[in-house]
């Protein structure tokens, strides 16, 4: 929560009950979820906000680098409240996206010709697997 603080004092956000509220939501949500989960859990402690302000705070978090996003094919937008440098793990089977830490990974260099090109700002690893719970469904 401290660091959420600092954040919006760092970029003039408001800290308004509601922003706490979908930010805490997130916190506490580490499947990566999408608007739609995030309203739900925020629904329980604010049952007056509405999706719309959710997805409207979760989109202005992510411009300011507060979250992260994740794109999934098919599933839309995830958000992502982990802002440590980590990599990712997704099923193809349930679409289950994890978290993983490889210090390796983190340092991989990025090629010369898309450093011409482009600022790079994050770089992050996607295996895609088939999950424990998957694999034993078989
Ligand atoms: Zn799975
Ligand atoms: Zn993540």
């Amino acid at each position: 929560m401290e660091n959420f603080i600092t954040q919006c004092k760092k970029y003039n956000l408001r800290i308004t009950p509601q922003r706490t509220a979908v930010y805490k939501a997130l916190m506490e949500d580490k499947t990566h979820p999408t608007a739609d989960a995030v309203y739900q859990n925020v629904k329980k402690d604010c049952p007056n906000i509405s999706l719309d302000t959710v997805n409207r705070t979760l989109i202005s978090f992510s411009e300011f680098g507060i979250i992260d996003t994740v794109m999934c094919s098919g599933q839309g937008k995830k958000y992502d409240p982990n802002s440590k440098p980590h990599h990712h793990l997704k099923c193809v089977k349930c679409g289950k996206i994890s978290d993983f830490y490889h210090q390796k990974y983190d340092s991989l260099k990025v090629p010369s010709e898309v450093e011409e090109e482009f600022t790079v700002l994050n770089k992050k690893v996607v295996l895609t697997v088939v999950c424990k719970k998957c694999n034993k469904k078989g």
